[in-house]
């Protein structure tokens, strides 16, 4: 594979800096991209920068014990994100039956796209073609790319894991190909993500290999994958430092479901200095309680001033877990996954678009949400669009029509992004405690 380094990306003139005031009056400063791709004179420095604006509580209260919970900024290459933040999947390059208009509408910061898919189709030279993923998919905020672990991994018995890669053969033509630490980075520089993430290998709770399928992975077997992580890692750092690629780089803490695994790979980690670090290897098939116990134990111990991303996590109730544990980024295919099977989040719990009960209900799905689906846009000749019943979207399922699950879709992750937004506004005011509160009793009510 060959990756032309004076095509890959803008470099980045560090000298070049904007003092802009953010959302919240604070002033920051913000580096300036320029195209100059045939001048290696710059030194080439990844344009990431946290900044941290509050913490949970903002002052000591008496009989408050607080959170790790923090609201901050992030500037990448194609702007700002607001944190805390949840990233809507796009797998193929699309996040699945949602225009991009609808995403930005409801308040979209950066979606993810996938390595390993986007390889396989459309390929690298049609992504080169366009100068990476967001002209290619006309999205131009910031995106994040997975690695392409998980999905090779994931291939069970038609790969080979080795210390130098993995050997596979593509399901989608049977090609024997290879995806190593640097293969990853040099699609994901080709890809232009403005976070792209290490190669790691997924531990996971119960194997998937022929000798041991089905059983709880010890912590010896944990050790082995965490420290190959950890040398991949390294390679994944070098890389990406040699292909000059002008965006940020993440490190992904594993370990399994042990706390001291889970620390030293951190502490190597950090030691590695990434411009923000995962946690990887969680929502893999473990029980719930596993899985809160290492959301508990990793992220508030990573460092303060660096982003902190759970990968792959969950329902509502994990997201706000996962923020008061010290989350700033999340990304899951639930929102849209749900959506498509016909189960909707709202604010006073789930509800089952096919049950019948909703049949002649003009009602929306949720009497708070301002999505698209349930409240409507305003148009510029002042009518609304949209804001259906739930007569209408059971009516959509039951027929199996396609805007059925575009509708929910776009309820589903407006919900999600809306939870977030909230969490946000929750920490600004200094009542996320408060908010917590009444986020578990809104659920428990019942919709
Ligand atoms: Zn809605």
């Amino acid at each position: 594979m060959c990756v032309d380094k004076h095509a890959i990306g803008k470099q980045v003139d560090p000298v070049d800096r904007l003092q802009i005031k953010d959302n919240t009056g604070k002033l920051i400063s913000i580096a300036m991209t320029h195209a100059h791709p045939h001048d290696h004179s710059h030194p080439t420095q990844p344009v990431v920068q946290f900044d941290l604006l509050r913490t949970d509580p903002p002052v000591i209260e008496a009989g408050y014990a607080g959170s790790h919970a923090r609201r901050g900024t992030l500037v990448l290459n194609h702007g700002m994100v607001q944190t805390p933040i949840f990233m809507p999947v796009g797998t193929y390059g699309t996040v699945k039956g949602v225009m991009p208009s609808s995403l930005e509408d409801m308040g979209a910061q950066i979606i993810l796209g996938n390595t390993f898919h986007l390889w396989m189709r459309p390929g690298l030279d049609v992504m080169q073609s366009f100068g990476g993923l967001h002209d290619f998919e006309r999205w131009n905020k910031p995106i994040l790319t997975d690695s392409g672990g998980f999905q090779v991994w994931s291939l069970g018995a038609m790969r080979k894991i080795t210390e130098q890669g993995v050997h596979f053969s593509s399901p989608v033509n049977g090609d024997k190909l290879f995806m190593s630490p640097e293969v990853s980075m040099q699609i994901q520089t080709t890809l232009n993500s403005d976070i792209a993430m290490q190669l790691d290998e997924c531990t996971p709770y119960l194997s998937i290999e022929p000798k041991t399928k089905g059983q709880i992975t010890t912590e010896q077997e944990a050790r082995t994958s965490m420290e190959m992580s950890l040398r991949w890692a390294k390679r994944s750092q070098d890389e990406f430092a040699r292909l000059e690629n002008p965006n940020a780089l993440f490190g992904i803490v594993q370990g399994g479901m042990f706390e001291g695994l889970r620390q030293e790979s951190l502490e190597q980690l950090v030691a590695m200095d990434f411009p923000g670090y995962a946690v990887g290897g969680v929502s893999v098939g473990e029980p719930k309680d596993e899985m809160l116990r290492i959301m508990a134990h990793t992220p508030h111990r990573l460092p303060w001033h660096k982003p902190r991303y759970l990968m792959g996590v969950g329902t509502p109730e994990d997201l706000v877990e996962g923020v008061a544990a010290g989350v700033d980024m999340f990304d899951c295919v639930m929102p849209t996954r749900n959506a498509r099977n016909g189960t909707l989040f709202t604010r006073f719990g789930d509800l089952k678009m096919r049950n019948a009960r909703h049949k002649a209900d003009h009602g929306p799905l949720d009497s708070t949400c301002t999505c698209y689906t349930c409240k409507g846009s305003l148009r510029a000749n002042g009518t609304i669009s949209g804001g259906f019943s739930r007569a209408y979207l059971h009516h959509l399922d039951r027929c199996g029509e396609m805007l059925g699950p575009m509708l929910a879709s776009i309820h589903n992750l407006h919900y999600y992004l809306n939870l977030m937004r909230e969490m946000r506004a929750a920490l600004d005011a200094g009542t996320f405690g408060a908010f917590r509160q009444q986020f578990k009793a809104d659920r428990a009510r019942g919709v």
